[in-house]
């Protein structure tokens, strides 16, 4: 595992804590009767939202996806972080260099 992937990894994991954060005070917010749960449901979209984009970034600069057919690598855009099919490791991505749509590999940059 290079230092990259170890960031992408703990980032995901402090982006998962804090959005349960967020939610338990939200609930414990309206458990407790306080206004201020509307607060933490704005917070909550923030944080999902930034730290999707930010998680996203690092991702794209962190990984290359290897072609099942020919073995060529490339690498993907923000907008594909998004909206590619995939798996733990892999993604649904159609390769330059055969022009094929096929299931890719991720590999470390
Ligand atoms: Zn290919």
């Amino acid at each position: 595992m290079t230092n990259k992937e170890k960031l992408v990894s703990i980032l995901s994991l402090i982006h998962l804590i804090l959005l349960m954060a967020c939610l338990l005070m939200m609930f414990l917010c309206i458990f407790l009767n306080v206004d201020t749960w509307v607060v933490f449901v704005f917070i909550f979209i923030a944080v999902l939202i930034i730290g999707f984009i930010i998680i996203n970034i690092l991702k794209m600069t962190t990984y290359n996806y290897e072609c099942e057919e020919c073995h060529n690598l490339r690498s993907i855009n923000f907008i594909e972080t998004i909206f590619t099919p995939k798996g733990k490791e892999t993604r649904v991505l159609k390769c330059p260099h055969c022009q094929k749509q096929t299931i890719m590999k991720r590999i470390p940059k």
